[in-house]
């Protein structure tokens, strides 16, 4: 069991979607319930497309927080950790389905070469836990029931293989070197701050400017949405009470289909369906995911908000934050 007032904290990817989240709630006391209230938040990041420091700007004066500029994939990560560093969480990948598929080599060279370079400063660096954030996606696809921990892995995307890659890299450094890892795989996110390129936020945003939203295929695949603020309370359940070298399902309550979302969304816009374009569908489309999550359960890890709640808030806060998306671009 880790956490306490003294907590010091190493984020990679810090300023994209989740990890910043995860930076605010924590300096901002909204993690304290679940013991994770630190002295020091090291964000590293590499300020890609997906990484802006508005994200963290609500922040950026606290004397706890500091950012450091940089790469995962740089070895000399290892003397960016502050020594008595307590925990690592890797946030820092590339993230989006589509460009793995565009462009799949800078998914192997970051979420597998730098999930592998972090572990190696985190074994020297002897943290207490290292968390690796994962994905639903690296079971594959699932026509009914739902994946527990123990499925076998069967990535379809580029995206999907290097961060299973990662997960199977992080779990031997904890059989071979004693690392002390613990891995989250969340369903599809949505909330604040998130890159427009995403289904939420592009079609959101399409929406408040009058424009079609692209729908894939039929729109059938089906997906399980959680709001980021629950993803972030459920990695800090397992910070917490996790057990390490275990796996961790986080499991968003609700599942629909891309056009169910988007009809939701269209409704709330007061638009008909004539604001769908059907596109192309996207090459090996994954049909359904879909997690089991009483594993986290069991630690006491229970999501808090509501779907309808949490899409009208998301939907008002990019509508009042368009200076936000049009720079994140
Ligand atoms: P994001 O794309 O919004 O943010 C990724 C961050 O990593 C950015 O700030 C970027 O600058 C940084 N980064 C990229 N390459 C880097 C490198 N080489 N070195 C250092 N920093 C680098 O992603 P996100 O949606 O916040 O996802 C965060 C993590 O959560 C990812 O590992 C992703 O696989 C996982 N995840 C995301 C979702 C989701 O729905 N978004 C669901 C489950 C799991």
């Amino acid at each position: 069991m880790l956490g306490g007032a003294n907590l010091k904290i190493f984020v990679t990817g810090g300023a994209g979607f989740i990890g910043s989240e995860f930076v605010r709630m924590s300096l901002n006391g909204n993690l304290k319930d679940i013991g994770i209230n630190p002295t020091k938040v090291v964000v590293y990041d590499a300020l890609t497309y997906a990484g802006n420091l508005n994200n963290l700007k609500s922040v950026s004066s606290d004397i706890r927080y500091e950012f450091i500029h940089g790469d995962i994939c740089d070895p000399q990560i290892l003397n960016k950790i502050p020594d008595d560093c307590d925990l690592i969480l890797n946030f820092a990948a590339e993230s989006h389905v589509d460009r793995s598929i565009d462009g799949p080599a800078v998914f192997v060279k970051t979420n597998i070469l730098g999930t592998q370079n972090l572990l190696e400063a985190a074994k020297i660096k002897d943290v207490k836990r290292f968390v690796q954030i994962s994905t639903d996606e690296v079971y594959g696809s699932i026509d009914t029931g739902s994946w527990d921990e123990l499925f076998p892995l069967r990535p379809n995307s580029p995206y999907a293989a290097s961060k299973a890659a990662a997960d199977l890299i992080s779990l031997s450094y904890y059989k071979t070197f004693g690392v002390p890892v613990l891995i989250t795989r969340c369903s599809n996110n949505y909330g604040y701050f998130q890159n427009i390129e995403k289904l939420v936020p592009l079609f959101i945003t399409n929406l408040l400017a009058g424009k079609k939203v692209p729908l894939y295929g039929s729109g059938k695949n089906i997906r399980e949405w959680i709001h980021v603020s629950d993803h972030v309370r459920g990695i800090a359940h397992v910070i917490k009470y996790g057990e390490l070298g275990e796996v961790y399902n986080i499991a968003g309550d609700t599942e629909l289909t891309n056009l169910d979302i988007t009809r939701m969304l269209l409704k709330y816009f007061n638009l008909d369906e004539t604001y769908i374009a059907y596109v192309s569908d996207r090459k090996g489309h994954d049909f359904r995911y879909a997690l089991n999550s009483s594993k986290i359960q069991n630690i006491g890890f229970k999501n808090k908000v509501e779907f309808k709640q949490g899409i009208e808030s998301t939907i008002l806060w990019y509508k009042n934050n368009k200076d936000w998306y049009t720079h994140a671009i």
